[in-house]
């Protein structure tokens, strides 16, 4: 830390990223829940016809692509918001919505992106414990007059609320912004995307990186009644205002007019989670139920960070969380078939050295 460093941010822990491999030795990566897949064929051509015209701006107000969004989502454009990853629009929220007398609730156990934001921000937070079996109580949530953001599928246990849970708790916090991250939707959830007609105060939040294979384009987006985008927007123009890069947008563009493509693959996914899910079960792991494109996983008689190195020895990335509750689960990405068959055997291999 430099001496110039702000008060401010002197005890800010910043958010770790999952690793990004740099040598040359392959490794299995199962570690931040990417797409095994690439994107489709017209996204790789449409980002390299954008990358000639990288001498002029991009257009701030991402145009094209709100169309393309409000039409697949059945939505009008002015009720959406790309962003640079989902992160971004989230920190947006975070700022635009909340402060002193505004707290953020959210579950103990979720995506460590949202206690960071609430530090950033200096923003009170009310942290929420989940139940024994992971799963959110969304009573905890009802009637809480405080803002709310729940990951749903939640990470990294993979639980999901129902719409209708997800509405009570929106209907009854009438005066606050509830923010649902649906980063993992698409892995057999149901979105609450519809309850933004109904509800002014509904902020979805969706990302291209996990389900439609763009992590490294970096596209997010909010999806909210015009007037909370139109608060989002003030943010937006008053950080950022091209904060989605003109290839980005042509990717994002091309991966809505090619999404059957994309929904072959989260099948595709779905069915390689359920194989891996009864093949860990075969070999005594328990497994938290999942509805996104990973499992929580554990063994007894070897923790998380145990099983997390002896993994990695053996070239297989996957993230394990060392906070009490979460310390003895490895959180595993699905890959592809064949990658999901190597984690199989490598986990037994690990378990039989062991004894
Ligand atoms: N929400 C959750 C629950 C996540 O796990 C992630 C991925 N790290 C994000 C949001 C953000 O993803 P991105 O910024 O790539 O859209």
């Amino acid at each position: 830390m430099s001496r110039f460093l702000s008060e401010n941010f002197a005890s800010l822990i910043p958010y770790v990223p999952g690793e990004q491999p740099k040598g040359q030795k392959r490794l299995i990566k199962l570690n931040t829940n990417e797409s095994p897949y690439v994107p489709s064929e017209l996204v790789v051509q449409r980002v390299a016809q954008a990358a000639q015209h990288l001498n002029l701006y991009c257009d701030p107000e991402c145009t094209a692509l709100r169309q393309e969004i409000a039409k697949l989502l059945e939505v009008q454009p002015e009720n959406t918001l790309p962003t640079n990853g989902s992160d971004e629009i989230l920190y947006f929220a975070f700022m635009a919505f909340c402060d002193d007398q505004h707290p953020i609730a959210f579950p103990d156990i979720s995506y460590g992106f949202y206690s960071v934001f609430a530090k950033i921000n200096r923003l009170p937070t009310h942290v929420i414990p989940l139940k024994d079996d992971f799963s959110i109580d969304p009573l905890d949530y009802c009637g809480l007059n405080e803002n709310i953001v729940i990951a749903n599928p939640n990470a990294p246990t993979g639980r999901i609320l129902s719409m209708e849970q997800i509405e009570k708790i929106v209907q009854t916090n009438p005066q606050n912004v509830v923010i649902i991250d649906e980063a993992y939707i698409d892995f057999g959830g149901k979105s609450c995307v519809p309850l933004i007609k109904k509800y002014d105060n509904l902020l979805v939040t969706q990302t291209f990186s996990k389900s439609r294979s763009l992590a490294g384009a970096r596209l997010g987006m909010g999806i909210a009644d015009s007037a909370l985008i139109q608060d989002l927007n003030t943010i937006k123009n008053s950080i950022n205002p091209y904060n989605v890069n003109g290839m980005t947008q042509a990717a994002g563009i091309a991966a809505l007019q090619t999404n059957d493509y994309y929904r072959d693959k989260c099948q595709t996914i779905i069915e390689t989670r359920e194989w891996t899910y009864a093949q860990l079960q075969k070999r005594g792991f328990s497994i938290i139920p999942s509805k996104a494109n990973f499992l929580f996983v554990k063994k007894e008689g070897i923790k998380g960070k145990e099983l997390y190195q002896a993994l990695r020895q053996k070239g297989i990335l996957t993230r394990y969380f060392p906070e009490d509750r979460t310390a003895d689960y490895v959180r595993v990405s699905i890959g592809s078939p064949e990658d999901m068959k190597v984690f199989i055997e490598t986990a037994e291999e690990i378990l039989n050295e062991k004894g």
